[in-house]
């Protein structure tokens, strides 16, 4: 018998709070969420990547965060909603969000993860610096976002806590980690398992499939709400639910190899079939036979590239670029190969849709004729 652990209740769910809100609690009670004690501090950890309304299906929806801002006030706790935005300031998100007014009149407090604490890890990382507030709540409540993710396949449970490490220091990760996707699914399994999360809710009412996790991301209504007390159990479910081995999801790899996920997961409700899920085009980055591996990687590893068209030139891609290896020439954006670590942060951040990974030529040949 799989543990209650690793039990996943998925429940038919849409943005309308009457019917959202019963859905929602009943999850919550499902997975153990009647143990929240009073005048506990309760963190609220949603998906606020970026300033966007609830429609771009970038940020979890506010009526979400409102049934758990709602649930953790009926139990006498006090809730906190917290993250690091990887782009634009917390205030900002949370007001075009729709998540500030959603939650007018409610007592809820507000605090952006800015202090860090030091954390033992697992090799090769030793410590980690993660979020204070996350480390100290009595209780957290995960409430990620179904969404793709150029570098990482899918952004879901285990993915949402990577938001628990602080500002600049997440991009000092990504350069850290390198190229190395299943180093950095290792990194995010650490991540989990320092803050444990008590509950995770993921909003898979409106989703995001194609080009995510940002705006060159596409909504995909799905209609659904999936929770669980366990995010690896979790992660695996929606695996299942869009027809992805879970494997091939990098972080429940990892989280099996580090022995987190050994057991079957027990599904209550049904998923509904979701046909034809668009998933991004990720680029392996260790193809090829093992000589080509290393120092002429970098020519055959897929590579950011701008649409000037559509760019802006904003700036947030150069700012937030952990290697430098962004430049404004002109009206254009030149980018640095040599010194690009191919980590898509610029991806997830450009505001405008205007960045994608392309293949390199020799990448495409490559991956004719190793078939991958
Ligand atoms: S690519 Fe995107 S983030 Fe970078 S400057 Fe252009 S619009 Fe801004
Ligand atoms: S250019 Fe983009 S992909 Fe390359 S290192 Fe900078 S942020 Fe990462």
């Amino acid at each position: 018998m799989p543990s209650s652990g690793r039990r996943v209740i998925i429940r038919k769910a849409e943005y309308d709070y009457r019917t959202l809100r019963p859905v929602f609690f009943g999850i919550m009670d499902s997975i153990g969420g009647g143990g929240i004690a009073r005048s506990s501090r309760v963190v609220i950890k949603p998906n606020l990547l970026a300033p966007a309304p609830p429609e771009k299906a970038i940020v979890t929806h506010p009526l979400v965060v409102k049934a758990a801002v709602e649930y953790v006030l009926e139990r006498g706790a006090f809730p906190i909603i917290s993250d690091s935005p990887a782009m634009g300031s917390f205030e900002k998100v949370l007001k075009e969000s729709g998540i500030r007014d959603a939650l007018e009149g409610l007592p809820v407090e507000y605090r952006e993860f800015r202090e860090s604490a030091q954390v033992a890890a697992g090799v090769p990382f030793r410590t980690l610096s993660i979020a204070r507030d996350a480390l100290d709540a009595d209780i957290l409540i995960n409430l990620p976002k179904l969404k793709t993710h150029a570098q990482m396949l899918l952004t879901l449970g285990v993915k949402n806590l990577f938001g628990c490490i602080v500002g600049l220091s997440k991009p000092e990760w990504h350069f850290r980690t390198g190229v190395d996707r299943e180093m950095f699914a290792r990194l995010l399994v650490e991540v989990y398992k320092a803050v444990k999360p008590s509950f995770s809710v993921l909003d898979g009412i409106l989703a995001m499939e194609g080009q995510g996790p940002g705006r060159s991301g596409v909504p995909r209504e799905i209609g659904v709400l999936m929770g669980s007390s366990d995010a690896v159990a979790l992660d695996e479910a929606v695996c299942g639910m869009l027809g992805i081995k879970p494997e091939e999801l990098l972080t429940c790899r990892a989280a099996r190899d580090m022995g987190l996920a050994g057991e079957a997961i027990s599904i209550d409700g049904e998923a509904p079939f979701v046909r034809d899920f668009r998933l991004p085009s990720v680029g392996s980055l260790v193809f090829g036979p093992k000589w080509l591996h290393g120092g002429l990687r970098r020519h055959f590893v897929q590579r950011p590239a701008s649409d000037d068209e559509a760019c802006a030139l904003c700036g947030e891609c150069w700012k937030y670029c952990p290697a430098q290896a962004i430049k404004r020439k002109g009206r254009k954006l030149r980018f640095d190969y040599d010194k690009c670590i191919r980590c898509y942060c610029c991806i997830e951040v450009c505001p405008h849709g205007a960045l994608r990974a392309v293949d390199t030529l020799p990448g495409k040949l490559l991956r004719k004729i190793t078939k991958r």
